[in-house]
């Protein structure tokens, strides 16, 4: 350990920009077993990690590290994915720089131990060489419904399972896997990882019924009176207005609309071509990770042109700055310190233009980010032959919650008590976005395992 002197931080190879422009394809390869062992052994083993503490699964982040430095696969295995109900999923998709690897000690000069690839390599190594995560079967009477196959509601699913309680999980799509599977693109996470999760906990006895809007297709009712305990989570994909005029033309799209149309078009199913942006010129609004995943797939769909707005500066963008690097070498436009004021129609009230305005940022305000002032007269117009909104988003809030008296508070966020994850009515817990407003898949992941963790104190007792 503590070769941090003689061996660099290396990243895993990235695949070239002509290659990975041309399909939908993950852009990184995955740690080899001698790559994954040398960054390891850089790692210090501090006697204080703050890596483990600033992961929010507080992983045991050193511990893997130093069974990886030594070569022992299977215990670094078994360490990582005993907190983690998808390291390998979280290795590729985490914001690494703001977690684990942004406190890694190594960080402040000498380079940070590559946490994320070397979990993902973990996992994946260890799947390879045929290890699987226990569970014991269905060993109690208890069963728990579970409303979404998100993040949250998968994590949940796995720890019921570990405790031997019966898990059916109802979900709307045609498959599980919430952002992870109609989100998230696959350049950055291919969805044969979730799948291949899922059917993990098929094997371990998880019931999916797919297809399926609880509040619709079956009532909340019917589930509480057939369970002992119920698990929200429903996410949050409500896309934010930003209440411009022209928004509601047909050729201004939300960004959910358009990232799922294109992820059902990969998966070979049928989609609404309007989404078919090829030779056109896209402008897309917002700057977190939403919207880099928007003009990434514009590229890969054959663009004309991709113009990201953004009203402040590269520093305070709230995405992911792995994932804006990766847009500028992919050819995006960035168009920073601008604020759109309208969307330009033309006589047939279609969009043909974004206007904005340029933007100067000032002193820091209450909330920590510096203070946006609009510069008068410097109004300019960006062509645009289609327009994505990605401004953030809000919880749909289902009726069944009010009926069933279910509290949310003033932005649509389930209430919970935050120890043991229970909502206002005894017995239904909720996590991830629905409780949190959209947040994280690593944040979702530890609602999951922390509310399923109080579900089975609960029975079991
Ligand atoms: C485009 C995009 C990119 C992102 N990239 C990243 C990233 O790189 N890294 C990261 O950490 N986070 C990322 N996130 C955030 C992350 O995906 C979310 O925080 C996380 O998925 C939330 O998990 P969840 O389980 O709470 O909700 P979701 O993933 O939204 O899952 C909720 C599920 O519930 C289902 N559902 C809703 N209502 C019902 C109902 N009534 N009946 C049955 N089913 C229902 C939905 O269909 C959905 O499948 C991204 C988000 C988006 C939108
Ligand atoms: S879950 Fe995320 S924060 Fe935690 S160790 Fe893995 S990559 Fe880092």
């Amino acid at each position: 350990m503590k070769e941090y002197l003689t061996t660099e931080r290396m990243d895993p190879n990235k695949r070239l920009v002509v290659e990975r422009t041309k399909d939908f394809g993950e852009i990184y390869d995955v740690f080899n077993v001698a790559d994954a062992s040398t960054q390891s052994d850089r790692c210090i083993q501090c006697g204080d990690p703050f890596c483990l503490n600033k992961c929010p699964l507080h992983n045991y982040i050193p511990q893997w590290l130093k069974s990886i430095a030594e070569k022992d696969l299977e215990f670094a295995f078994k360490l990582s994915n005993e907190p983690s109900p998808f390291p390998e999923v979280m290795g590729r998709i985490c914001p690494h720089d703001r977690l684990c690897e942004g406190d890694c000690t190594l960080n402040d000069g000498h380079g940070a131990i590559t946490i994320g690839s070397i979990e993902t390599h973990i996992t994946e190594a260890g799947f390879k060489a045929g290890y699987k995560p226990d569970f014991p079967g269905i060993t109690t009477d208890k069963k728990v419904a579970i409303i979404g196959s998100g993040p949250a509601g998968l994590s949940a699913a796995t720890y019921l399972l570990r405790s031997g309680i019966a898990v059916t999980m109802y979900e709307s799509a045609d498959r599980a896997g919430g952002l992870l599977t109609y989100g998230i693109p696959g350049f950055k996470l291919d969805k044969k990882i979730v799948q291949r999760r899922v059917s993990l906990l098929e094997d371990a006895g998880l019931k999916l019924v797919l297809n399926t809007t609880v509040g619709k297709d079956i009532t909340f009712e019917e589930l509480a009176d057939t369970h002992d305990a119920m698990f929200i989570g429903v996410g949050a994909t409500k896309g934010k207005s930003a209440c411009l005029a022209g928004e509601k033309a047909t050729n201004v799209y939300a960004a959910m609309g358009y990232l799922t149309a294109i992820q059902k078009k990969n998966f070979k199913l049928s989609y609404d071509k309007k989404y078919d942006f090829k030779d056109l010129n896209v402008v897309v609004i917002g700057g977190g990770d939403t919207a880099m995943d928007c003009v990434r797939t514009a590229k890969r769909e054959g663009a004309k042109s991709v113009t990201c707005l953004y009203r402040r500066d590269e520093k305070n963008m709230p995405g992911s700055k792995k994932e804006y690097k990766n847009s500028v070498e992919e050819g995006v436009d960035f168009t920073f310190l601008a604020s759109p004021k309208e969307i330009v129609l033309d006589d047939n009230g279609q969009a043909i233009a974004v206007e904005a305005v340029k933007t100067n940022l000032g002193i820091k305000g209450d909330d920590g980010r510096q203070k946006m002032e609009e510069v008068k007269g410097s109004e300019f117009r960006v062509n645009a032959d289609v327009v994505i909104m990605s401004l953030g988003f809000d919880p749909v809030v289902p009726s069944f919650l009010a009926e069933n008296g279910i509290e949310t508070n003033s932005w649509g966020g389930i209430v919970i008590n935050e120890e043991t994850y229970e909502t206002t009515t005894t017995g239904i817990y909720a996590g991830g976005d629905c409780f949190r407003g959209a947040d994280l898949v690593v944040t979702a992941a530890l609602d999951g395992r922390e509310a399923a963790r109080s579900i089975s104190k609960s029975l079991l007792k």
